[in-house]
């Protein structure tokens, strides 16, 4: 079984310019401690790829997108395929993102075709999945999460566990200011890796990273991350400062 590595990942949403982004991973690799247990991972606006991708000079940082169309080419406009972020250096894209499903209206069926795509021609995707406020009240997380996450990854074959990353954000804790409790958290990741050992076996579930998302902060990553099955974090509003996504990277657990 693959230890699990933990990535504390930035998705930049539509903030900062080429300069900004280039200034910030510049002051993010000098100030961050290395360790052997995690990884890092910056998701900046398409615009600030290229140049954050010849900024990023160490082997622990890696770099993603926000976003990729199914498609390799073709009549797409304002659309990113995924060789062309393989092309700037991108390891890793988005997918499902909440804003992505509530506001551009993406639907399960465009999801699974982004995850089929990234997966085929060699991205790893982050698979977002999360329950809204009155789905929780009504008690229906875990059929929400259920349902997204094999509506995603259907027809998904994984060679191994490192070949996804699935991101928890409950919808009424993005941007919000309200974080998940510890607990409530991984509730849901360890139901998430139930599910995952159904579909692809023990091996492969106990490999996949389960990323927490939501009003993720320096106050409350320490307690997050020592939860069992939280194995990194999908950070928004607190990775645009330097010295709040430092501290959250370097987590105590
Ligand atoms: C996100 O955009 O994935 C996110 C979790 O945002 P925030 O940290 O600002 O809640």
């Amino acid at each position: 079984m693959v230890r699990r590595k933990n990535l504390i990942a930035a998705n930049w949403k539509m903030h900062k310019t080429v300069s900004e982004a280039v200034g910030f991973v510049r002051e993010l690799q000098k100030s961050v401690g290395t360790f052997d247990d995690r990884e890092v991972l910056i998701a900046p606006p398409f615009t600030a790829l290229l140049a954050v991708s010849k900024e990023l000079s160490r082997e622990d940082f890696f770099l993603g997108g926000q976003n990729c169309h199914w498609e390799e080419k073709g009549a797409y406009t304002g659309e990113v395929s995924v060789p062309m972020l393989k092309d700037v250096g991108c390891r890793y894209v988005i997918v499902g993102h909440s804003e992505r499903r509530h506001i551009f209206k993406e639907d399960d069926e465009v999801i699974n075709k982004k995850v089929r795509a990234a997966v085929k021609w060699g991205l790893v995707p982050i698979l977002c999945v999360g329950e809204m406020l009155e789905e929780r009240e009504a008690g229906k997380t875990f059929e929400i999460v259920s349902d997204q996450l094999e509506k995603g990854l259907k027809d998904v074959d994984l060679l191994d566990g490192r070949s996804v990353v699935i991101a928890y954000e409950p919808v009424w804790a993005i941007g919000t200011g309200r974080t998940a409790t510890p607990e409530q958290a991984q509730e849901v990741h360890s139901f998430i890796r139930e599910k995952l050992s159904g579909s692809y076996g023990k091996d492969i579930a106990h490999s996949v990273r389960i990323l927490y998302g939501g009003s993720v902060k320096p106050s409350n990553v320490d307690d997050l991350m020592k939860e069992e099955d939280v194995d990194g974090l999908l950070v928004g509003g607190a990775s645009l400062e330097v010295e709040s996504f430092r501290r959250i990277i370097e987590y105590q657990q």
